[in-house]
């Protein structure tokens, strides 16, 4: 796994965050490292790569109501695009080793998901089940995961990604970020689900790039 932190770097040089907020995320790297170590040992499988993103994303049902999207899969385009984890500064600043590990473990269900779409779908399945593009709506959709008892080897993740809803949920967490990081007026984005789209062609889908030591893995041959 490498861990990207220098958009924050540089969004601090631009003055979009105070430089205290981008040492407090810089420290908790080390914590972050050690919740995947926990995660690649349990599952075998090298965590994906992580990219801090400075922007608290907020996603807006047709209820109004709003949940905070702490980390999403997202896509980086170099030759290939690269499925990656997104997830959101304040999230790694504000959150305990507990839900890191939980919201992490919980985002390696989408990404395995995706690959095993992607390397056994043909362009029909995936057609219906991603359409011509990649909207928010599939992004945060959370049928399309793997089991995760198919994942994980014991039982402490498999019930923290269970409960990890139930978790992000509470209302003292959704105060907190709106106190620390909205109220602060530092970077926040509101979505509809339409509104996160990304387009990826099917072809795109079908191309994804899998680390090869990720596709070895197991549960692709099962
Ligand atoms: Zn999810």
């Amino acid at each position: 796994m490498n861990l990207f932190y220098d958009p924050i770097i540089a969004s601090s040089i631009k003055g979009e965050i105070p430089w205290s907020i981008t040492s407090l995320g810089y420290k908790k790297r080390k914590i972050l490292k050690s919740v995947i170590e926990k995660i690649e040992i349990d599952t075998g499988i090298p965590y994906p790569d992580v990219y801090v993103s400075n922007t608290l994303k907020i996603l807006i049902h047709e209820s109004q109501i709003q949940s905070i999207i702490f980390a999403h899969l997202d896509f980086k385009k170099f030759n290939q695009l690269k499925p990656i984890i997104s997830l959101s500064l304040p999230t790694l600043i504000y959150n305990d080793k507990t839900l890191l590990t939980s919201i992490l473990s919980h985002e390696l269900l989408h990404y395995m998901y995706m690959i095993s779409k992607s390397k056994t779908g043909n362009i029909s399945s995936l057609n219906q089940i991603f359409g011509s593009t990649l909207s928010g709506s599939n992004l945060v959709d959370e049928i399309l995961q793997v089991n995760p008892h198919t994942l994980f080897k014991t039982k402490k993740f498999v019930m923290l990604v269970t409960n990890l809803h139930k978790t992000l949920d509470n209302p003292l967490l959704h105060d907190f970020f709106q106190s620390q990081w909205i109220a602060k007026n530092l970077p926040t984005k509101y979505f509809t689900s339409e509104k996160l789209a990304l387009t990826l062609s099917t072809l795109d889908l079908l191309n994804l790039d899998f680390p090869k030591s990720i596709l070895s893995h197991s549960i692709f041959s099962k």
